[in-house]
């Protein structure tokens, strides 16, 4: 993938990627998806074709330059380490901390990290961490601070976690012990990392909607085969309408999903506000590759729960979606305040 220039593609030309947009790179993994590598395969590339987002359009110009052409050619792999196992979706909770040095060249970071995905194959972590604590601040999500660190350092513990599916990558809890990170590898200012990684999450929803939309549309591609060559009865299984109208249901819930991935990247690409568009996406996206594979699953019957088929591990894989990287919850709460203008309830 590297060596096609698709993991660069959405990364700028000028540090080595393709100068391309959401739109292509949610593309990109969307068709991954399909191919039946489903989110196993998605998930290992793409950290590398989004997660640098925040570096590209904050970093300083020595950090973008010594970085980014590096995960463009797939030499460099960059976990993400925002989650905590106290925190929740209240990131502003998180307690990591980081401690600059008396002479400021660097800080000290200390803390437990959760689900960081890719962490034992990850030279780099783009890490949030609170450099003022929560209580001497105006906003609470004022006082983060995002590090490029080093993760395969001794100061730095990784267990991986027992998990449902998408085994094909690993996400790990990781400590830090006072792990030195250089004041060179911080991105942007001190105290706003939050605001930077909130430009990145849009990307990331709309990559992760484009990737259940693939699963889900492997998933149906493979229910719609069974349907027709399976006979029971002395007929397809696919000619009762207790089969086919939950998959033509499927196919049009995708298809609307859709439209709405591609209105979400084609707002961001031109710059344009897409908080909802993304949102909204992700919902219906996770929504309808659920529903895709789990219908798979009912269409192939008991051969739907043997893994030869492959639709179980869609169904495994589709699930995620709807609680990572934002559950569907929080998407409902996020649309009930910013878009209806409901009050807050997080
Ligand atoms: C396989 C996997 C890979 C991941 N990879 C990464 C990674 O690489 N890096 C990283 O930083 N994180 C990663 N995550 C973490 C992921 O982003 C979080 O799990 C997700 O955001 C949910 O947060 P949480 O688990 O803390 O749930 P919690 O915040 O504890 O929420 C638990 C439940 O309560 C609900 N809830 C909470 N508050 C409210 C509210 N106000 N209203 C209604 N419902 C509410 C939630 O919707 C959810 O259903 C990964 C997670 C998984 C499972």
């Amino acid at each position: 993938m590297a060596d096609g220039g698709w993991i660069g593609i959405a990364i700028p030309a000028e540090y080595g990627g393709g100068g391309r947009g959401i739109t292509e790179a949610s593309i990109v993994v969307e068709e991954v998806a399909a191919s039946g590598a489903a989110m196993n395969g998605a998930s290992a590339i793409h950290l590398s074709i989004f997660g640098m987002g925040p570096v590209a359009k904050h970093g300083s110009e020595q950090l973008r330059s010594r970085v980014l052409p590096q995960v463009a050619s797939g030499d460099l792999h960059v976990a993400f380490g925002v989650t905590e196992p106290d925190a929740g979706t209240d990131t502003s909770r998180i307690t990591t901390r980081a401690t600059l040095s008396a002479d400021g060249s660097h800080y000290l970071v200390r803390g437990r990290k959760i689900w960081t995905t890719k962490a034992p194959y990850c030279d780099k972590v783009l890490l949030l961490v609170r450099t003022t604590p929560r209580d001497q601040v105006t906003k609470p999500t004022d006082g983060l601070t995002l590090l490029l660190a080093d993760l395969q350092r001794p100061e730095v513990a990784i267990t991986p976690i027992q998990k449902a599916g998408r085994n094909a990558v690993v996400s790990c809890e990781v400590a830090y012990d006072d792990l030195r990170v250089e004041v060179s590898d911080r991105v942007g200012e001190e105290g706003q990392g939050f605001r930077y990684l909130l430009d990145g999450l849009n990307p990331e929803r709309i990559l992760i909607a484009a990737e259940a939309l693939g699963t889900g549309r492997v998933a149906l591609r493979k229910a719609v085969a069974y349907a027709n060559e399976r006979v029971v009865f002395d007929r397809p299984i696919g000619q009762n309408q207790g089969i086919a109208f939950p998959l033509a249901r499927s196919h049009m819930e995708l298809r609307a999903a859709e439209l709405a991935v591609r209105d979400a990247a084609w707002r961001y690409d031109q710059g344009l506000p897409c908080g909802e568009a993304a949102n909204v996406a992700k919902y219906l996206a996770a929504e309808a590759g659920y529903t895709a594979a789990d219908q798979a699953v009912q269409t192939l019957g008991g051969m739907g729960y043997a893994s030869e088929y492959d639709v179980e591990r869609y169904w495994r894989e589709a699930r995620l979606m709807r609680l990572a990287p934002i559950s569907q919850e929080l998407v409902q709460a996020y649309v009930a305040t910013h878009v209806l203008g409901l009050p807050r309830s997080y």
